[in-house]
């Protein structure tokens, strides 16, 4: 006999009553692959129909599981790239929709009636809020690293810092970057000691620029020392060649006092190099993009590179990038969320803490621990932050939480959830979501 027969038939099982609440596309999905899978493994075997609308089931709600959907981030890492980052305010949302949900003068010149420049909505202000010569928006930070070494570098050798040839994470690795912009790179000074005589020494007739990279997600403590971004000015002037600042994140205003001790302030810095760049996800708190200011000829030379136009950012992330800097301008800071987060007082995070507390019923423990900036931004200091600890079991816990998108930390073997990284006008909704779970 044919095992093969044995198999229903794929329009039974597309139409069987058990599926009947999930839409045509992924019944007919799923059913066939789940039985082309079936065949090959089971050829020989029969199969129930019941087993088979189980699987199919499982690989519908799985499915599902992938989809773009919120989660409550209470891991206590404010800036979590695996979590989207910075998160954008509602009321910047609200007043970017008609002009994404519309036609708009992205490239058109209102006033005289011509063709207008693509970066004009975000130029003026980005100008205005880091007092610098030029502006310029690209894709991400990573393009923005790749657009100035390839305009301004190629051919021709770029110096940096042994201690600065950092990986920042999803492979981004600044020697690979060179290479791949076409530049050579040129290594100074030791993992843990770089002076201003080392680069003087390796400066050539081939040299072009000198880079400085953050060292954004890691710290070197102990005998170590590199060279300031204002003492490689002296030298790039002397010398005729770029100063360029790789400064990955960068604060721009408002940030608490002690975090933003011994950390760049993008404005102060722009004055201390020729040309710098960070991306706009992180401590500046708006949507994935690559900032670059600096002197206007050099900006310049970068406008007439063809990869630009493959760097190009869309019209949302310019009305939002617009709008985020509207609110600095105004200096309205309760607009950036990050910094919401980051400034918010211990005390504070207390109340909410216990608010959540107070309204479930599975047993917790309210502690005081230490969350982190995250994003690759400060990696050696840590936020007063408050938890709550779960009792049972740590790893059933992150997992029964995860199920209702609540992504919390295992510390000191129990489930936390952290306030550090959790908005107000979440709280009903953990709150909520945690009820659910008590069910
Ligand atoms: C984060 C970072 C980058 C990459 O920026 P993206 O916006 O993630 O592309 C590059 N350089 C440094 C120093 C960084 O910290």
């Amino acid at each position: 006999m044919n095992k093969m027969r044995t198999f229903p038939q794929i329009q039974s099982l597309i139409e069987d009553s058990s599926l009947k609440d999930y839409p045509f596309y992924l019944r007919a999905h799923f059913c066939k692959k789940i039985v082309a899978r079936c065949k090959k493994d089971f050829a020989n075997e029969d199969i129930d129909k019941n087993e088979l609308l189980k699987q199919i089931k499982q690989g519908i709600e799985e499915f599902y599981r992938k989809d773009l959907q919120s989660v409550i981030n209470a891991s206590g890492v404010i800036i979590h790239t695996n979590l989207g980052r910075s998160v954008i305010d509602e009321q910047i949302y609200e007043a970017c929709k008609d002009k994404i949900c519309s036609y708009s003068n992205l490239e058109f010149d209102l006033e005289k009636g011509v063709r207008g420049e693509r970066y004009g909505v975000v130029l003026e202000k980005l100008k205005m809020l880091f007092e610098c010569e030029d502006a310029l928006v690209v894709n991400n930070n990573a393009a923005a690293v790749f657009l100035v070494l390839n305009s301004l570098a190629f051919g021709s050798e770029v110096i940096a810092s042994r201690g600065e040839l950092v990986e920042i994470g999803g492979s981004f690795r600044i020697p690979e970057v060179m290479r791949a912009a076409g530049v050579k790179l040129v290594e100074v000074g030791t993992s843990n000691k770089t002076n201003l005589k080392d680069y003087e020494e390796a400066i050539s007739e081939n040299t072009s620029l000198l880079l400085k990279t953050h060292k954004s997600n890691f710290a070197l403590i102990g005998f170590q020392s590199e060279v300031s971004i204002k003492e490689l000015q002296g030298l790039a002037g002397q010398k005729k060649l770029i100063n360029y600042y790789d400064l990955g994140s960068g604060w721009c205003e408002n940030l608490n006092a002690n975090l933003a001790k011994n950390e760049p302030q993008i404005k102060k810095l722009v004055k201390e190099c020729d040309i710098l760049s960070f991306s706009a996800d992180k401590l500046f708190g708006s949507v994935q993009a690559g900032i670059i200011l600096g002197k206007k000829e050099l900006i310049a030379r970068l406008k007439k590179n063809q990869l630009l136009r493959m760097l190009r950012v869309d019209k949302l992330t310019l009305a939002f990038l617009e709008e985020s800097l509207k609110a600095y301008l105004l200096k309205e800071y309760e607009k950036i969320v990050t910094l919401k987060l980051l400034n918010e007082s211990v005390e504070t995070l207390e109340q909410r803490a216990l608010r959540v507390q107070k309204s479930i019923q599975m047993k917790s423990e309210l502690k005081y621990s230490k969350a982190l900036v995250g994003g690759g931004s400060m990696p050696d200091k840590s936020l007063k932050s408050v938890v709550l600890a779960f009792e049972g079991n740590a790893l059933f816990n992150q997992a029964k939480f995860r199920a209702k998108n609540i992504i919390g930390r295992i510390e000191n073997e129990s489930f936390v959830l952290d306030f550090r990284s959790i908005q107000e006008n979440e709280l009903e909704r953990l709150i909520k979501m945690i009820r659910e779970l008590e069910k």
